[in-house]
C-alpha cells in the first residue's frame, strides 16, 4: 500500500464526517476545492492541496475539537504528515491555508462577509484577522499566493449536493506529484 491508498482510505473511512458544521462531508468538501481547482487550470500540486488542504481533520480521532473551544491545529497536522510524502508545493498551501484565511479576512472585507458562520467560530479559534505585521510576514511567504488561492477555493467548496469527479480521479493526480510513494 503506498501513500495514496493511506490517503484514498483515509477518505473512505473518515471522509463522511461533518465538514465542522457545515451541510457537506469532509470527502464532498475536499472534492469540491480539488475540482475548483481544477476548473480554474491549476498546478497539479496545488490540485492536491486543494484535495488534501484539511486531511489534518481525518487524521485527528476527535472529529470536531473546535466544538470544545479547541483548535486542533489540522493545518499543521496535516502538512507535516503529507511531508512524508509530498514537497512543499503541496504542504505549503495545506499550511498557510488557515493564516491565508486570517489575512483574507483583514483585508478583504467581501471575502470576510462571505465566511459561513462555522468559519466565524473557527476563525476566533484560529486568532481572528491577522494583524498588519503579520499580514507583512505572509506575503513575504513565497507560497502565501497559492495559500491565499486555496483559502478562496476552501470556503467556495461547501455547497450541499454539488456533483463533482470522484476522488479516485484523482489518484493519478497524486501519484504523479508525490515525491516518496
Ligand atoms: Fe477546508
Amino acid at each position: 500500500m503506498d501513500c495514496v491508498d493511506e490517503i484514498l482510505q483515509l477518505f473512505e473511512k473518515r471522509g463522511s464526517r461533518d465538514y465542522l458544521g457545515e451541510r457537506v462531508s469532509q470527502l464532498e468538501h475536499a472534492l469540491q476545492a480539488a475540482n475548483l481547482a481544477a476548473e480554474s487550470g491549476a498546478a497539479e500540486a496545488l490540485i492536491a492541496a486543494a484535495l488534501l488542504h484539511d486531511i489534518g481533520h481525518l487524521l485527528c480521532a476527535e472529529e470536531n475539537p473546535a466544538e470544545r473551544g479547541i483548535d486542533g491545529l489540522h493545518e499543521q497536522v496535516g502538512s507535516r504528515w503529507l511531508a512524508k510524502h509530498f514537497g512543499p508545493e503541496v504542504t505549503e498551501p495545506v499550511r498557510l491555508h488557515v493564516a491565508a484565511k486570517r489575512y483574507l479576512c483583514a483585508t478583504d472585507s467581501a471575502y470576510f462577509a462571505s465566511l459561513s458562520q462555522a468559519s466565524l467560530l473557527s476563525l476566533q479559534l484560529q486568532g481572528g484577522p491577522l494583524t498588519a505585521q503579520e499580514q507583512r510576514e505572509l506575503e513575504a511567504d513565497p507560497r502565501h499566493l497559492d495559500a491565499i488561492q486555496l483559502r478562496r477555493w476552501d470556503e467556495a467548496a461547501k455547497v450541499p449536493g454539488l456533483p463533482v469527479p470522484d476522488v479516485t480521479r484523482y489518484a493519478e493526480v497524486l501519484r504523479r506529484v508525490a515525491l516518496r510513494l
